[in-house]
């Protein structure tokens, strides 16, 4: 895992992909916690976006690797919009990215699975291998969950939390803030807190 740094997302890298790359304004960052992983930028060849927020796929440009994200997420990529990928948000502007995969639901990456967990972004993603969780900003710890209100949508949100809550999650590793052990205690914390709402 390479803790968000600045406003950027988590980044977590298994075999060779990196999921997520942060906003690209800390890049040298990003190169130096690949080198003590003893990995290289040119070592990853496939980045997954768990969504098309800027803060999660800014730094893509960076990498010379294949693109993966949600098949609903990525005209936001290809289209280089500042307001669906919020980088106007950010205070900065979006060249188009070339999409590889346009991934849905139930497909793989290695030993990964993509579960389709619209609600904060209409293509958000969880990748799950059986006992951990890659959540993104669908769900955080502690009773965490993304916002809706930046292209998205509270009751599709609510459905994922349900449907992420029947996972067995051991190890939950969100897009901001800690990653946790006991992560389907996080999630489900986080279906009863967005029920209340
Ligand atoms: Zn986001």
């Amino acid at each position: 895992m390479i803790e968000g740094f600045g406003s950027d997302s988590n980044i977590y890298v298994f075999d060779d992909v990196i999921v997520d790359t942060g906003t690209g304004n800390n890049i040298e960052h990003v190169r130096e916690s690949l080198k003590e992983a003893s990995l290289d930028i040119s070592d990853i060849s496939l980045i997954v976006n768990t969504h098309c927020h800027f803060d999660h796929i800014g730094g893509n440009i960076h990498f010379n690797s294949k693109l993966a994200i949600h098949e609903k997420d990525a005209p936001a990529l290809e289209n280089g919009d500042p307001i669906a990928t919020v980088a106007q948000m950010f205070g900065r502007n979006i060249e188009p990215q070339k999409v590889d995969f346009k991934l849905t639901e139930g497909d793989k990456i290695h030993d990964f699975e993509v579960i389709h967990t619209p609600g904060h972004t209409i293509g958000g993603i969880c990748l799950y291998d059986g006992e951990t969780l890659i959540s993104g900003d669908t769900v955080f710890a502690n009773g965490g969950f993304g916002r809706y209100d930046i292209g998205g949508n509270i009751n599709m949100l609510m459905e994922s939390l349900e449907k992420l809550s029947k996972l067995d999650v051991e190890y939950l590793l969100p897009g901001h803030g800690p990653s946790v052990d006991n992560g389907s205690e996080h999630i489900n914390l986080s279906n009863r807190i967005i029920k209340g709402f």
